[in-house]
């Protein structure tokens, strides 16, 4: 058995009182071809409260096929719960004209602390010129940029991340997934750029990666986040508690490295 008071106070109540856990990649919304049944915002934050979220920065799935209206309904969604839930502006960037609209519109409200970018399901390469001025606005805003990452995809592989994170130091870069299935090398990227920061999104399923992120890149460059509503956040959070890591790292993971990148980036 771990010797950890926040995995004994989750198995006895569902939740850890001092240890609220912060999500950091999350969505909402229906998704075509799956059934989620817990997506309404009511349910998403009923699902907080039971798991012991305390907080979360969701991109809404509208967004990644219509930008325009993806965004303006999460915006509508997560400012009528300012201090509990937050945003990350979807740029696709097939669409240029209307990004930089979206951006020009969006980038300096409360709600927004960062953006969200998903190169695979575009089927546009994190590199490509199309991102620039998302990379150039979120430079001069310091916003966190959240990434999907997946091994060996021709749009967001590891390599892929690790030539953008050099070439904007001052974006702080979420490694959505941990390049899921190349999570060698994105551990290499994690520890070689100060700006690269592990997201757990599925990879924290695999068996053993936790306590090896923690021991070759340090618990301090580790986020949680679940998908939410693709997955219950109690199997995630069960993963990281369970870790044969330090109760400092459980609570560096699932709360005080991604409340230190809010801070600050969090208007209301
Ligand atoms: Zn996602």
């Amino acid at each position: 058995m771990i010797d950890s008071a926040i995995a004994r106070e989750y198995l006895e109540t569902g939740r850890c009182a001092d240890c609220g856990v912060v999500d950091m990649h999350a969505h909402y919304g229906p998704f075509g071809g799956i059934a989620m049944v817990n997506d309404s915002p009511e349910q998403m934050l009923a699902t907080m409260e039971r798991c012991g979220v305390e907080l979360m920065v969701s991109s809404g799935h509208t967004a990644l096929a219509d930008m325009v209206r993806g965004n303006a309904e999460i915006t509508a969604i997560t400012e009528r719960h300012a201090g509990r839930w937050y945003a990350y502006l979807t740029y696709n960037p097939n669409y240029p004209v209307l990004g930089r609209r979206e951006l020009e519109e969006y980038g300096n409200h409360p709600t927004y602390v960062g953006l969200k970018l998903h190169p695979t399901f575009h089927r546009y390469p994190l590199t490509g010129d199309a991102y620039r001025p998302a990379f150039a606005f979120a430079a001069a805003r310091r916003l966190i940029v959240l990434t999907h990452t997946w091994g060996g995809s021709a749009y967001d592989r590891p390599e892929l991340l690790a030539e953008v994170a050099r070439r904007y130091p001052e974006v702080t870069f979420l490694a959505g997934h941990s390049g899921h299935g190349q999570f060698e090398e994105c551990m290499a990227v994690a520890r070689e750029c100060p700006n690269v920061y592990l997201e757990l999104t599925a990879a924290y399923a695999v068996r053993g990666l936790i306590e090896s992120m923690v021991e070759t890149v340090g618990a301090h460059k580790i986020v949680f986040g679940c998908d939410l509503p693709w997955f219950d956040p109690h199997y995630a959070i069960g993963c990281v508690v369970m870790a044969h890591i330090s109760e400092e790292a459980r609570r560096a993971v699932l709360r005080e490295n991604a409340l230190r990148l809010l801070e600050g980036r969090r208007r209301v």
